[in-house]
C-alpha cells in the first residue's frame, strides 16, 4: 500500500482509538473527558494527532460559548469581561494594539451572543454572560509513524527534540506499528527518552505502552531550537534558540486547545470531496455509511470506490483525475432534499463530531 495513504489510515484509527481508549495503560477514568483532533500546532511544529484531557465540568461550560473556536481577540474580550456593565475600556486590560480590534471583537462576541453589549451615549459597555472556564486539563501529542525505520525515527528525533525543549505539550508520544519482537526495536532508536512510544494495532485497534513519557514543564520557559549545527567533524557552530515565557506558552496552548475544540479530528471530510460519485464513507468491519451513521458501528472511514482503497486527504481534491461529480439524481430519490451522499456524509461526521463535546 501506499505509504501515504497507510499513515493516513493509521492516524485516523489512533484518532478513533484514542476517543475510546486514551489514556493508554490504565483503566477509563470520568474524572476527566477527551477531545482528539489532528494535525494542528504552531507555525513551526504540526502534530499528527492532539487529545485535548479535560475538565469535564469545564467543558461543559466551554460549550456554552458554541462550537466554534475563540480566536484570540475574542479570548482577550472574553475573558476580561466584567461581571457588572462597565465600559470596555475600563474593564479590559490594554490589548498592545490599537482598540479598534477590540471593539471588532466586541461586536463579533456579540454577534455570536456570547457577550452582553449596550451603548451608555457614545460608549460601548460590556457585560460577561458566563465566566470563560479552565477547561483543558493536558494537551497530548502523538505523531504517527505506522513503519518507524531508522531514518524516518532520525527525522522524527529532531522533531521531538524541539517538543521537549519548547514544552508546549503535557506530554508527546510515538504511536508505530507493533513488531511482535520481545523489545520493540524503535527503542533503540535515536528518540528523546522523554517521548513515549505506543505500539499501535490499527486493525484490532488496541495500543501498548512501550515506553512510558516523561511530562513536561508546560509552567516553566521553554526553549524554542530555531537551528542546529549539522555536527560534521568541521562544524563546532552554536546551535541557535530562543526562550518562550510561560505567559506565552499558556496562550498558545490555549489557542491550540480552542483550535482543537472546533475541528476535532473527523473534519477530514472538510478538506475532501464528499461530493465525488467515488466517495464512500466505510464503517470498520460493516461496510457501509448507513451503519456508520447508526453510532453503533465502527469507524466511520473514507474509501474511493474508483480507486479500490483508502484515499488520503490531498489525493481526494478537485485536481484527483478520477474525480465525478455525484448525479444530480442522488439528490432528489431517495435522499434529503438538501443534498445527495455527500451531504449524507458531512452529516453523519457532524454529529459525530458535536456527539464528543459535552453540554453542546
Ligand atoms: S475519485 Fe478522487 S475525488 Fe473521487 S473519491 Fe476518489 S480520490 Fe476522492
Amino acid at each position: 500500500m501506499d505509504p501515504h495513504t497507510a499513515e493516513f489510515g493509521f492516524e485516523l484509527r489512533v484518532c478513533r482509538w484514542a476517543e475510546m481508549a486514551w489514556p493508554p495503560g490504565e483503566p477509563a477514568g470520568d474524572d476527566s473527558e477527551i477531545i482528539v483532533a489532528r494535525q494542528l500546532g504552531t507555525k513551526g511544529r504540526r502534530w499528527d494527532t492532539i487529545v485535548l484531557e479535560c475538565d469535564p465540568e469545564g467543558l461543559r461550560r466551554r460549550a456554552n460559548f458554541g462550537p466554534d473556536r475563540l480566536d484570540g481577540d475574542l479570548r482577550h474580550v472574553v475573558r476580561n469581561a466584567p461581571a457588572e456593565w462597565t465600559y470596555y475600556r475600563d474593564a479590559l486590560p490594554h490589548p498592545g494594539y490599537p482598540w479598534r480590534y477590540v471593539r471588532e471583537a466586541i461586536h463579533r462576541a456579540d454577534d455570536r451572543g456570547i457577550l452582553e453589549t449596550r451603548k451608555s451615549g457614545n460608549r460601548i459597555e460590556i457585560r460577561r454572560k458566563w465566566p470563560y472556564p479552565d477547561w483543558v486539563d493536558r494537551i497530548v501529542a502523538i505523531e504517527n509513524k505506522p513503519d518507524l525505520d531508522a531514518s524516518a525515527a532520525r527525522a522524527l528525533g529532531s522533531q521531538l527534540e524541539y517538543d521537549v525543549a519548547v514544552g508546549l505539550a503535557d506530554e508527546v508520544w510515538v504511536a508505530t506499528r507493533p513488531t511482535g519482537e520481545r523489545v520493540e526495536p524503535v527503542l533503540f532508536e535515536d528518540l528523546p527518552v522523554e517521548a513515549g512510544i505506543l505500539a499501535f494495532d490499527p486493525a484490532a485497534p488496541t495500543a501498548e505502552v512501550a515506553w512510558y513519557p516523561r511530562s513536561l514543564a508546560v509552567d516553566e520557559p521553554g526553549t524554542r531550537i530555531l537551528e542546529r549545527p549539522d555536527g560534521g567533524a568541521r562544524d563546532d557552530s552554536a546551535a541557535r534558540f530562543e526562550y518562550v515565557e510561560p505567559e506565552a506558552k499558556a496562550e498558545k496552548r490555549l489557542a491550540i486547545a480552542e483550535r482543537a475544540y472546533e475541528r476535532g479530528w473527523r473534519s477530514f471530510v472538510d478538506t475532501m470531496r464528499p461530493d465525488c460519485r467515488h466517495f464512500q464513507l466505510r464503517a470498520d468491519g460493516v461496510g457501509d455509511a448507513e451503519a456508520a451513521g447508526s453510532g453503533t458501528a465502527g469507524q466511520a472511514l473514507p474509501y474511493c470506490a474508483a480507486k479500490g482503497c483508502a484515499q488520503t486527504a490531498a489525493e481526494c481534491a478537485g485536481t484527483c483525475p478520477d474525480f465525478e461529480p455525484e448525479p444530480p439524481a442522488w439528490r432528489t430519490r431517495g435522499w434529503p432534499i438538501e443534498g445527495g451522499p455527500g451531504t449524507r456524509y458531512k452529516e453523519i461526521l457532524d454529529r459525530r463530531r458535536r456527539r464528543r463535546r459535552s453540554g453542546l
